[in-house]
């Protein structure tokens, strides 16, 4: 006698008798209805901010900053610029760090450079005032 196998399907849990070998619904609507739950919850999980999606996004946009600094064309004159001083030796310009280098003694720049302004000049380095009064600068170099 042969033995008639009928198997649950994993949507609606009715038993029903499979026509192929590899059929895992009872129908095309509950396969259809089944598979939509999968990506729903898969879309529902993305779209979840996690730790480590949050640090990917970082390092992304750190990418991004380094890959800006290599295309960054070189100025060829110098650019008067807004800067941020985070710290005594750290500049920052257009989301950059730039390092406090050597000391550059009394010049006439034909500008005047206010502290939070500075000069970018060829070589990606930046003049910025040590002192205004006496016309004293530091060079601050940018940070690979
Ligand atoms: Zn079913």
């Amino acid at each position: 006698m042969r033995k008639i196998i009928t198997t649950p399907c994993p949507h609606c849990q009715q038993p029903f008798l499979p026509r192929r070998r590899n059929q895992r619904y009872c129908s095309d609507e509950c396969r259809v209805e089944a598979n939509n739950a999968v990506a729903k919850e898969r879309y529902a999980t993305a779209k979840q901010s996690t730790p480590q999606l949050e640090a990917l996004r970082q390092q992304v946009q750190y990418l991004k900053q380094q890959l800006a600094a290599l295309t960054n064309p070189v100025v060829d004159q110098p650019v008067v610029i807004r800067v941020v001083k985070e710290s005594k030796d750290i500049l920052l310009y257009e989301g950059r760090r730039y390092k406090r280098g050597p000391f550059v003694g009394r010049i006439d720049l034909g500008v005047r450079l206010d502290p939070g302004v500075g000069l970018l000049m060829p070589g990606n380095t930046i003049l910025y005032p040590d002192d205004s009064a006496r016309n004293t600068h530091f060079n601050y170099l940018l940070q690979p």
